[in-house]
């Protein structure tokens, strides 16, 4: 069966297409700056040469059919025909209350999804606006949706919600959510494969840091809190978000600088974080090449990053009173020896000893990076989100299948 993975973006579209038979990416790509006449497609086979064309492309159904084109090409494709192709998956960013799993689209989902654009009105509108451009470029495909925040539908009450009036929760739904579910879900499980324990048993704190950055307490395999809140402002620090601040800094720094809500929304998300303290770049690879180079700004920016995680990491081993696995994931959780090496640096407490060696070692493989006789096993696992997305998808259309067509949902 092959699955085609999309994830939505207000201008872009990124895809992959997979054969779950060996759960193998025979094609991925994006088109980026959707809705201009010089959008970007770019378009990779496993094998064989990739393509990159610049064009007009308006909209999102314009966008689906270039790439659904550019999986049959006769030189670049991969497919002989769309019915090749059994269902798609798209991830979502919320999904609220209302889904604890990933499920089969139909009518009522998407009207749910659009219920929830309140509380996610940059991603979830992008989402259905691919959902839609599938409907009508492969009309009676299945299609699944895959949410950040199922995974997190977990947490006890007493960690989603905020100790603010009750009335703002039953009215609004104020209360902690949590994204990068599908990854903390990914890398979690993978962790445990690779230990070679059940996760039932397990504590974990898995760090996913990119650009967004949060950090999960994980234990018995469910998330029990996570660090990003309503939105994916809150929590660890990163490349242009603040993380967690007084919030009170809010109508003060609106009084004396006379900004709009907008104006401070905007400062707290695009120009804060590592950015804001290093004073040029949000990027962790920059920032480490400026401080190797003596940028007493960008160490401190580096030095900021790896104590604030590092406290989340104290306070879920609190929270989970122990902790038996730390993992690291996403860009930066993947690739520098650096963080990895001052955070766990802090955490000899817990019971965590770093093997300097293999914290050093570059390598693209899930691996281990604690000591033989570290009480807690450290490791690196990179990220996989659209492999649950094709995985989650293909068990649903299977499972409907089996079942003569009824609706089903299934957990993460
Ligand atoms: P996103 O959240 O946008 O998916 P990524 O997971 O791709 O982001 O992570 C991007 C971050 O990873 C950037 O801060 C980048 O500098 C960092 N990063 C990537 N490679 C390295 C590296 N070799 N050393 C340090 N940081 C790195």
């Amino acid at each position: 069966m092959k699955i085609l993975v999309i994830n939505a973006g207000s201008s872009s579209i990124k895809y992959q297409l997979y054969n779950m038979k060996d759960e193998s990416v025979l094609a991925s790509g994006r088109v980026e700056r959707i809705g201009t006449e010089s959008a970007i497609v770019t378009h990779e086979p496993a094998a064989g040469p990739g393509v990159r064309e610049v064009s007009g492309i308006l909209d999102h159904v314009t966008a689906v059919r270039r790439v659904l084109d550019l999986l049959l090409h006769r030189e670049h494709g991969v497919v002989a025909s769309i019915a090749e192709i059994e269902a798609v998956g798209h991830r979502v960013v919320h999904g609220g209350e209302t889904f604890k799993a990933s499920v089969l689209v139909d009518d009522e989902v998407k009207r749910s999804i659009r219920d929830l654009f309140d509380l996610a009105p940059l991603h979830n509108p992008a989402a259905l606006m691919g959902i839609n451009a599938v409907e009508q470029n492969m009309p009676n495909m299945p299609q699944a949706v895959v949410f950040d925040t199922a995974f997190h539908q977990t947490m006890p009450r007493h960690a989603y919600l905020y100790p603010i009036p009750m009335a703002l929760y039953r009215r609004h739904k104020i209360r902690r959510y949590g994204f990068h579910g599908t990854s903390h879900f990914y890398v979690s499980e993978r962790a445990a494969e690779m230990i070679g324990r059940p996760i039932a048993e397990l504590k974990m704190i898995t760090c996913h840091i990119g650009n967004g950055a949060s950090c999960t307490a994980i234990q018995g395999g469910k998330s029990i809190d996570t660090s990003m809140g309503l939105t994916p402002l809150e929590g660890l620090m990163m490349g242009t978000r603040s993380g967690d601040i007084d919030p009170a800094v809010v109508p003060f720094v609106m009084s004396k600088e006379e900004l709009t809500l907008g104006e401070v929304n905007s400062m707290l998300n695009k120009h804060s974080g590592m950015l804001a303290i290093s004073g040029f770049s949000g990027d962790m690879r920059e920032i480490v090449e400026a401080m190797e180079d003596g940028d007493r700004n960008a160490k401190l920016a580096f030095d900021m990053f790896c104590y604030r995680l590092r406290k989340y990491v104290g306070a879920y081993a609190a929270a989970m009173n122990g902790l038996d696995v730390l993992v690291f994931t996403a860009g930066i959780g993947e690739n520098s020896a650096h963080v990895r090496k001052a955070v766990c640096e802090g955490l000899t407490f817990l019971g965590v000893q770093l093997d300097e060696t293999a914290n050093q070692r570059h390598s693209k493989d899930a691996r281990f990076i604690s000591a033989p006789d570290s009480r807690v096993k450290v490791l690196v696992v990179p990220t996989n989100e659209e492999l649950i997305i094709a995985r989650d998808t293909f068990r649903l259309v299977s499972e409907r299948k089996a079942a003569g067509d009824s609706p089903v949902s299934r957990g993460q």
